[in-house]
């Protein structure tokens, strides 16, 4: 039987008895590819390209995390609703929800 662990609040959660959900994230720095808007397209691509090319020449995978990131977590019912209120761990969504009470 394989159980997985809430990486919210560290309890496993049964599939028997509840639901588990996943959340995946994405995190990149936006370098604007998409949407050249001036004179400076060209230049913005040789930047990125250079960028790109430093990170090859370094054997460091923390700058490549920098870069482009993703995660996955599972998460019990509890905290999929703690997350999707504040996603981002925002004090201050802490705070309206104690004023919604
Ligand atoms: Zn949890």
């Amino acid at each position: 039987m394989i159980h997985f662990t809430c990486d919210g609040c560290g309890r496993s959660i049964d599939p028997d008895c509840e639901v588990r959900f996943v959340v995946r994230m994405e995190c990149y720095a936006s370098l604007d590819v998409d949407e050249p808007t001036d004179d400076e397209e060209v230049d913005h691509l040789q930047e990125i390209e250079e960028i790109l090319e430093r990170l090859d020449g370094v054997d460091n995978p923390e700058v490549g995390e920098e870069v482009y990131q993703q995660a996955r977590y599972d998460l019990c019912g509890e905290c999929r609703r703690r997350f999707l209120q504040n996603p981002l761990g925002r004090s201050v969504a802490t705070n309206l929800k104690f004023s919604n009470n």
